[in-house]
């Protein structure tokens, strides 16, 4: 069966951004494209459209990521229908700024783990069972969750810090099947979340080596050199790539 020779990538987020960028990149280096996304369904099907016209596959979800039953359930039957994920990548997510810590509530903490870090457990324990030797499981972190720099992101700096414990640790837990765990934290890069013309962009440029923002394209180079053969031997890495913000 010829579908068989072509491999499953599963990106949650796909809509915009970074997401987005991954989509292409995956297509483009055929693999079949499974993304998610929230809200955005008109960017969905435009993304799919304008994947479609190059030959090529991707198709988009509505699946919230703080609905890990629908999540869960989405992976199961894509592995049913089209065979194992190769490829998973864990984009989708949130960063709010809070200004004032004392302000923080519970339904704040339990949205931004939701999306951030229960969902990342979520996807790889819907896709591991049947995930084929050689698969590969991209986490996108962030450089806050090694240096936060303020106190405004305190319930993303935790997530994105939490993701590197389950990182190493997961790494060691599929190694034996070869497969590959790792977490990629990007610096400031041009998306909604962070445009570069912001009020804070200048902010986080001076403490930039390279001072200007990433691309999106910067951060998808990096996943497909890990998912490539030429990351066979990278594993349980915490790969930062932000213009050298945290050297
Ligand atoms: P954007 O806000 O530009 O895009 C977010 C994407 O994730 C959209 O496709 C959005 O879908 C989707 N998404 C958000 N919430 C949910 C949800 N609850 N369920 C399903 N999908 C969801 O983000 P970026 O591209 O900037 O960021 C992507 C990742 O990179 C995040 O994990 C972020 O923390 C990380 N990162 C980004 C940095 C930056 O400077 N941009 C820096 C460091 C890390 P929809 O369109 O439907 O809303």
């Amino acid at each position: 069966n010829n579908n068989s020779k072509i491999k499953n990538c599963f990106i949650t987020g796909g809509t915009r951004g970074i997401g987005k960028t991954l989509v292409e990149r995956f297509a483009n280096d055929n693999y079949r494209v499974f993304f998610t996304y929230a809200n955005s369904t008109v960017k969905a099907t435009a993304l799919e459209q304008q994947i479609q016209e190059q030959g090529l596959i991707a198709k988009g979800f509505q699946v919230d990521s703080r609905k890990p039953e629908m999540l869960s359930q989405l992976i199961h039957s894509i592995i049913t229908e089209f065979g194992p994920i190769d490829l998973l990548i864990n984009n989708a997510g949130i960063c709010e700024d809070v200004l004032d810590v004392r302000t923080l509530n519970m339904s704040d903490f339990d949205r931004n783990v939701d999306i951030n870090l229960k969902a990342v457990f979520v996807t790889v324990q819907a896709a591991i069972m049947e995930m084929p030797d050689r698969g590969r499981i991209i986490n996108i972190g962030s450089n806050l969750g090694d240096i936060a720099r303020n106190g405004t992101m305190v319930l993303y700096s935790m997530t994105k810090s939490a993701l590197q414990g389950y990182t190493r640790a997961m790494a060691h837990a599929l190694g034996k099947r070869r497969i590959t765990v790792n977490l990629i934290q990007p610096g400031p890069i041009k998306t909604d979340m962070n445009p570069d013309d912001n009020e804070k962009a200048d902010y986080l440029r001076s403490f930039m080596a390279l001072p200007e923002y990433g691309k999106t394209e910067d951060i998808a180079s990096l996943a497909a050199y890990l998912a490539s053969d030429a990351g066979n031997y990278i594993t349980g890495s915490i790969i930062t790539i932000d213009g050298g913000m945290n050297a």
